[in-house]
Protein backbone atom coordinates (compact mmCIF):
# COMPACT_ATOMS: atom_id res chain seq x y z
CA UNK A 1 0.00 0.00 0.00
CA UNK A 2 1.14 3.72 -0.93
CA UNK A 3 -0.17 6.72 0.83
CA UNK A 4 -0.44 9.65 -0.99
CA UNK A 5 -0.24 12.99 -0.22
CA UNK A 6 -0.68 14.62 -3.37
CA UNK A 7 -3.50 14.41 -6.08
CA UNK A 8 -2.83 11.41 -8.37
CA UNK A 9 -4.70 13.92 -11.02
CA UNK A 10 -2.95 16.58 -10.67
CA UNK A 11 0.12 16.46 -8.60
CA UNK A 12 -1.44 19.30 -6.34
CA UNK A 13 -0.70 19.38 -2.26
CA UNK A 14 -3.73 21.46 -1.81
CA UNK A 15 -5.56 18.54 -0.05
CA UNK A 16 -8.63 18.22 2.21
CA UNK A 17 -9.37 15.18 3.94
CA UNK A 18 -12.27 13.19 5.27
CA UNK A 19 -12.23 9.51 7.80
CA UNK A 20 -13.11 7.09 5.52
CA UNK A 21 -12.95 3.18 5.00
CA UNK A 22 -12.68 0.71 2.29
CA UNK A 23 -15.25 -2.32 2.77
CA UNK A 24 -14.53 -5.75 4.65
CA UNK A 25 -14.44 -7.79 1.38
CA UNK A 26 -11.58 -5.42 -0.29
CA UNK A 27 -10.20 -5.82 3.56
CA UNK A 28 -9.64 -9.61 3.96
CA UNK A 29 -8.30 -9.03 0.20
CA UNK A 30 -5.97 -7.11 0.19
CA UNK A 31 -4.66 -7.81 3.74
CA UNK A 32 -5.74 -10.71 4.48
CA UNK A 33 -7.99 -10.06 7.28
CA UNK A 34 -10.35 -13.28 8.59
CA UNK A 35 -13.75 -13.93 7.21
CA UNK A 36 -15.58 -13.23 10.78
CA UNK A 37 -16.36 -10.33 12.73
CA UNK A 38 -15.00 -8.52 14.93
CA UNK A 39 -16.70 -6.53 18.06
CA UNK A 40 -15.70 -2.32 18.16
CA UNK A 41 -17.48 -0.43 20.44
CA UNK A 42 -20.65 -2.80 21.09
CA UNK A 43 -20.98 -3.09 17.38
CA UNK A 44 -20.24 -6.77 15.42
CA UNK A 45 -19.11 -6.20 11.86
CA UNK A 46 -16.68 -7.52 9.17
CA UNK A 47 -13.05 -5.73 9.96
CA UNK A 48 -12.88 -2.98 7.31
CA UNK A 49 -9.13 -0.98 6.13
CA UNK A 50 -9.29 2.45 7.32
CA UNK A 51 -7.99 5.01 5.16
CA UNK A 52 -8.79 9.09 4.27
CA UNK A 53 -10.84 10.04 1.60
CA UNK A 54 -9.25 13.17 0.07
CA UNK A 55 -10.23 16.04 -2.25
CA UNK A 56 -7.89 18.39 -4.73
CA UNK A 57 -9.14 21.58 -4.08
CA UNK A 58 -7.49 22.54 -7.04
CA UNK A 59 -9.12 19.89 -9.53
CA UNK A 60 -12.42 18.55 -7.95
CA UNK A 61 -10.73 14.81 -7.60
CA UNK A 62 -11.69 12.70 -4.76
CA UNK A 63 -9.91 9.60 -4.04
CA UNK A 64 -8.52 7.21 -1.17
CA UNK A 65 -5.77 8.14 0.06
CA UNK A 66 -4.33 4.63 0.28
CA UNK A 67 -3.23 3.27 -2.60
CA UNK A 68 -2.89 -0.33 -3.65
CA UNK A 69 -0.09 -1.67 -5.15
CA UNK A 70 -0.06 -4.42 -8.56
CA UNK A 71 0.37 -7.32 -6.40
CA UNK A 72 -2.63 -5.99 -4.03
CA UNK A 73 -4.47 -5.49 -6.99
CA UNK A 74 -3.99 -8.78 -8.29
CA UNK A 75 -4.66 -10.11 -4.99
CA UNK A 76 -8.14 -7.81 -5.02
CA UNK A 77 -9.11 -8.39 -8.59
CA UNK A 78 -8.13 -12.43 -8.99
CA UNK A 79 -11.13 -14.70 -10.66
CA UNK A 80 -12.44 -11.68 -10.36
CA UNK A 81 -16.48 -12.46 -10.54
CA UNK A 82 -15.48 -15.88 -10.80
CA UNK A 83 -16.69 -18.58 -8.85
CA UNK A 84 -14.31 -18.08 -5.61
CA UNK A 85 -14.33 -14.28 -5.85
CA UNK A 86 -18.11 -14.74 -5.93
CA UNK A 87 -18.62 -16.74 -3.10
CA UNK A 88 -16.08 -14.55 -0.68
CA UNK A 89 -17.57 -11.63 -2.03
CA UNK A 90 -21.39 -12.89 -1.19
CA UNK A 91 -19.99 -13.86 2.17
CA UNK A 92 -19.41 -10.28 2.72
CA UNK A 93 -22.34 -8.90 0.74
CA UNK A 94 -25.14 -11.84 0.45
CA UNK A 95 -26.78 -10.98 -2.64
CA UNK A 96 -23.65 -10.20 -4.81
CA UNK A 97 -24.19 -13.59 -6.61
CA UNK A 98 -27.81 -12.51 -7.83
CA UNK A 99 -26.46 -9.30 -8.96
CA UNK A 100 -23.33 -10.53 -10.53
CA UNK A 101 -25.00 -13.12 -12.80
CA UNK A 102 -26.38 -9.26 -14.46
CA UNK A 103 -23.74 -6.55 -14.44
CA UNK A 104 -22.14 -6.35 -17.82
CA UNK A 105 -23.90 -8.52 -19.98
CA UNK A 106 -27.51 -8.00 -19.91
CA UNK A 107 -29.09 -7.24 -23.16
CA UNK A 108 -30.42 -4.18 -21.67
CA UNK A 109 -27.37 -2.91 -20.47
CA UNK A 110 -25.39 -3.35 -23.82
CA UNK A 111 -28.22 -1.77 -25.35
CA UNK A 112 -28.78 0.67 -23.95
CA UNK A 113 -24.96 1.31 -23.35
CA UNK A 114 -24.19 1.43 -26.94
CA UNK A 115 -27.30 3.66 -27.77
CA UNK A 116 -26.13 6.22 -25.12
CA UNK A 117 -22.39 6.56 -26.66
CA UNK A 118 -23.53 6.18 -30.54
CA UNK A 119 -25.65 9.32 -29.36
CA UNK A 120 -22.95 10.90 -28.20
CA UNK A 121 -20.77 10.63 -30.94
CA UNK A 122 -23.24 12.05 -33.37
CA UNK A 123 -21.93 14.75 -35.14
CA UNK A 124 -18.43 14.37 -34.17
CA UNK A 125 -17.21 10.49 -35.04
CA UNK A 126 -18.21 8.75 -38.12
CA UNK A 127 -18.09 5.23 -36.98
CA UNK A 128 -17.95 4.70 -41.30
CA UNK A 129 -14.57 6.72 -41.31
CA UNK A 130 -13.55 4.42 -38.48
CA UNK A 131 -11.17 1.69 -39.06
CA UNK A 132 -9.97 -0.26 -35.81
CA UNK A 133 -10.82 0.29 -32.17
CA UNK A 134 -9.37 -0.75 -28.82
CA UNK A 135 -11.85 -1.15 -25.92
CA UNK A 136 -9.14 -0.63 -22.68
CA UNK A 137 -10.22 -2.53 -19.67
CA UNK A 138 -13.65 -3.68 -22.38
CA UNK A 139 -14.16 -6.71 -20.10
CA UNK A 140 -15.42 -9.32 -23.40
CA UNK A 141 -15.97 -6.74 -26.11
CA UNK A 142 -19.42 -6.66 -25.81
CA UNK A 143 -19.85 -2.73 -25.30
CA UNK A 144 -18.17 -1.91 -28.78
CA UNK A 145 -21.03 -1.00 -30.62
CA UNK A 146 -21.61 -2.81 -33.50
CA UNK A 147 -21.70 0.40 -35.81
CA UNK A 148 -17.75 -0.31 -35.51
CA UNK A 149 -17.98 -4.03 -36.29
CA UNK A 150 -16.30 -3.53 -39.85
CA UNK A 151 -13.19 -2.43 -37.72
CA UNK A 152 -10.32 -4.13 -36.77
CA UNK A 153 -11.37 -4.45 -32.85
CA UNK A 154 -9.22 -5.48 -29.93
CA UNK A 155 -10.07 -5.51 -25.95
CA UNK A 156 -7.37 -5.18 -23.91
CA UNK A 157 -8.72 -7.00 -20.41
CA UNK A 158 -6.87 -9.01 -17.81
CA UNK A 159 -9.87 -10.65 -15.95
CA UNK A 160 -11.31 -12.44 -18.97
CA UNK A 161 -10.11 -15.03 -21.76
CA UNK A 162 -13.40 -15.44 -24.15
CA UNK A 163 -14.57 -12.49 -26.35
CA UNK A 164 -17.37 -11.90 -28.38
CA UNK A 165 -17.30 -12.90 -31.83
CA UNK A 166 -15.05 -10.82 -33.73
CA UNK A 167 -13.09 -8.93 -31.16
CA UNK A 168 -9.84 -10.12 -30.29
CA UNK A 169 -8.03 -9.82 -26.70
CA UNK A 170 -4.96 -8.23 -25.74
CA UNK A 171 -2.72 -8.52 -22.35
CA UNK A 172 -0.23 -5.89 -23.95
CA UNK A 173 -1.03 -2.63 -25.78
CA UNK A 174 2.81 -2.28 -27.12
CA UNK A 175 2.79 -3.28 -30.87
CA UNK A 176 -0.66 -3.31 -31.33
CA UNK A 177 -0.02 -0.02 -33.77
CA UNK A 178 -2.04 2.94 -33.89
CA UNK A 179 -5.58 2.53 -33.04
CA UNK A 180 -8.46 5.33 -34.15
CA UNK A 181 -11.27 4.81 -31.72
CA UNK A 182 -10.38 4.19 -28.07
CA UNK A 183 -12.68 3.40 -25.45
CA UNK A 184 -12.09 3.54 -21.76
CA UNK A 185 -15.07 2.84 -20.07
CA UNK A 186 -15.50 2.00 -16.50
CA UNK A 187 -12.00 1.71 -15.78
CA UNK A 188 -10.90 4.75 -14.04
CA UNK A 189 -12.69 5.05 -11.05
CA UNK A 190 -10.65 1.22 -10.57
CA UNK A 191 -7.25 2.25 -10.89
CA UNK A 192 -5.11 3.41 -8.16
CA UNK A 193 -3.15 5.36 -10.65
CA UNK A 194 -5.11 6.92 -13.64
CA UNK A 195 -2.25 8.36 -15.32
CA UNK A 196 -0.46 5.16 -16.06
CA UNK A 197 -3.74 3.82 -17.85
CA UNK A 198 -4.09 7.13 -19.50
CA UNK A 199 -0.24 6.48 -20.59
CA UNK A 200 -0.79 3.08 -22.19
CA UNK A 201 -3.95 4.35 -24.15
CA UNK A 202 -0.98 7.22 -25.67
CA UNK A 203 0.94 4.12 -26.92
CA UNK A 204 -1.79 3.45 -29.29
CA UNK A 205 -2.60 7.26 -31.07
CA UNK A 206 -1.96 8.93 -33.87
CA UNK A 207 -2.95 12.09 -35.01
CA UNK A 208 -7.04 11.26 -35.73
CA UNK A 209 -7.57 8.86 -32.80
CA UNK A 210 -10.44 9.89 -30.80
CA UNK A 211 -10.31 8.77 -27.28
CA UNK A 212 -13.79 7.96 -25.35
CA UNK A 213 -14.14 7.42 -21.98
CA UNK A 214 -16.65 7.42 -19.25
CA UNK A 215 -16.45 7.35 -15.67
CA UNK A 216 -19.66 6.70 -13.34
CA UNK A 217 -20.58 10.25 -11.51
CA UNK A 218 -21.18 9.47 -7.56
CA UNK A 219 -20.47 12.61 -5.99
CA UNK A 220 -22.59 16.25 -6.72
CA UNK A 221 -19.49 18.92 -8.07
CA UNK A 222 -21.71 21.66 -8.55
CA UNK A 223 -22.55 21.77 -4.80
CA UNK A 224 -19.27 21.81 -3.70
CA UNK A 225 -20.26 19.73 -0.34
CA UNK A 226 -18.36 20.39 2.73
CA UNK A 227 -15.54 17.62 3.39
CA UNK A 228 -17.74 15.90 6.13
CA UNK A 229 -19.99 15.02 3.07
CA UNK A 230 -17.38 13.99 0.29
CA UNK A 231 -17.84 9.91 -0.46
CA UNK A 232 -15.47 8.54 2.25
CA UNK A 233 -16.48 4.70 1.26
CA UNK A 234 -14.30 2.75 -1.08
CA UNK A 235 -14.87 -0.94 -2.71
CA UNK A 236 -13.75 -1.46 -6.56
CA UNK A 237 -14.06 2.33 -6.77
CA UNK A 238 -11.18 4.02 -5.27
CA UNK A 239 -12.07 7.57 -7.33
CA UNK A 240 -14.88 9.73 -7.42
CA UNK A 241 -14.48 12.02 -10.52
CA UNK A 242 -16.33 14.89 -11.42
CA UNK A 243 -16.51 16.58 -14.64
CA UNK A 244 -13.57 18.87 -13.98
CA UNK A 245 -11.03 16.38 -12.72
CA UNK A 246 -11.76 14.05 -15.53
CA UNK A 247 -10.53 16.71 -17.83
CA UNK A 248 -7.95 18.15 -15.99
CA UNK A 249 -6.22 14.46 -16.10
CA UNK A 250 -7.09 14.46 -19.87
CA UNK A 251 -5.29 17.90 -20.15
CA UNK A 252 -2.47 17.29 -18.05
CA UNK A 253 -1.61 14.15 -20.44
CA UNK A 254 -1.90 16.33 -23.47
CA UNK A 255 -5.58 15.40 -24.81
CA UNK A 256 -7.78 18.16 -25.48
CA UNK A 257 -11.45 17.72 -25.04
CA UNK A 258 -14.29 17.54 -28.03
CA UNK A 259 -17.19 17.19 -25.80
CA UNK A 260 -18.30 16.20 -22.01
CA UNK A 261 -21.60 15.26 -20.85
CA UNK A 262 -23.80 13.65 -18.57
CA UNK A 263 -26.48 10.40 -19.17
CA UNK A 264 -28.39 8.44 -17.03
CA UNK A 265 -28.53 5.03 -17.99
CA UNK A 266 -31.07 2.36 -17.47
CA UNK A 267 -28.64 -1.20 -16.78
CA UNK A 268 -31.52 -2.77 -15.74
CA UNK A 269 -29.80 -4.29 -12.38
CA UNK A 270 -28.89 -0.01 -11.54
CA UNK A 271 -30.08 3.14 -13.22
CA UNK A 272 -26.42 4.84 -13.54
CA UNK A 273 -25.48 8.10 -13.67
CA UNK A 274 -21.81 8.71 -15.93
CA UNK A 275 -19.82 11.67 -17.01
CA UNK A 276 -19.08 11.16 -20.74
CA UNK A 277 -15.62 12.87 -22.27
CA UNK A 278 -14.48 12.65 -25.84
CA UNK A 279 -10.82 13.66 -26.39
CA UNK A 280 -8.26 14.12 -28.79
CA UNK A 281 -4.30 13.88 -28.92
CA UNK A 282 -2.97 17.07 -28.82
CA UNK A 283 1.31 16.34 -28.98
CA UNK A 284 0.27 15.36 -33.24
CA UNK A 285 -0.84 19.60 -33.59
CA UNK A 286 1.98 21.77 -35.09
CA UNK A 287 3.31 24.10 -32.61
CA UNK A 288 1.79 26.91 -34.99
CA UNK A 289 -1.83 25.52 -34.99
CA UNK A 290 -0.90 25.05 -30.62
CA UNK A 291 -0.31 28.76 -30.41
CA UNK A 292 -3.42 30.11 -32.50
CA UNK A 293 -5.68 28.08 -30.43
CA UNK A 294 -4.15 28.89 -27.24
CA UNK A 295 -4.32 32.36 -28.18
CA UNK A 296 -8.28 32.19 -28.75
CA UNK A 297 -8.93 30.08 -25.71
CA UNK A 298 -12.59 28.45 -25.88
CA UNK A 299 -15.23 27.75 -23.13
CA UNK A 300 -14.30 25.33 -20.86
CA UNK A 301 -16.80 22.31 -21.74
CA UNK A 302 -16.69 21.03 -18.02
CA UNK A 303 -18.03 24.62 -16.45
CA UNK A 304 -21.58 23.45 -17.74
CA UNK A 305 -21.52 20.13 -17.47
CA UNK A 306 -21.27 20.77 -13.54
CA UNK A 307 -23.97 22.64 -13.63
CA UNK A 308 -25.57 19.81 -15.40
CA UNK A 309 -24.77 17.49 -12.62
CA UNK A 310 -26.34 19.59 -10.10
CA UNK A 311 -29.62 19.35 -12.07
CA UNK A 312 -28.83 15.46 -12.77
CA UNK A 313 -28.64 14.48 -9.62
CA UNK A 314 -31.42 16.50 -8.38
CA UNK A 315 -33.69 14.09 -10.24
CA UNK A 316 -34.23 16.70 -13.11
CA UNK A 317 -34.37 14.88 -16.55
CA UNK A 318 -30.59 15.50 -18.28
CA UNK A 319 -30.32 12.87 -21.08
ZN1 LIG B 1 -6.02 17.52 -8.44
Amino acid sequence: MKVVNACVVCGSRKLSKRFGQFAPFVAHRIADYPMGTINIGGQTLHPPLFTNSMRCADCGFVFSQIRFEDDELQRLYQDYRGPEYTRVRNFFEPGYDKLNERIGSSPLEVRNRAAALMGFLQGLVDPRSRTSVLDYGGDMGQHIPQDFAHCRRFVFDISRVATVDGVSIVNDVNGLGVMDFVICSNVLEHVPFPARVIDDIKKVCGPDTVLFIDVPLEMNPAQDPPDQEIPAFFHEHVNYFTPRSINALLRYHGFSTLKTELFTIDMGWVTGHAIYVLARPNWFVSITQNAAQQAAPQAAPEASAASAAAALLAGAPVR
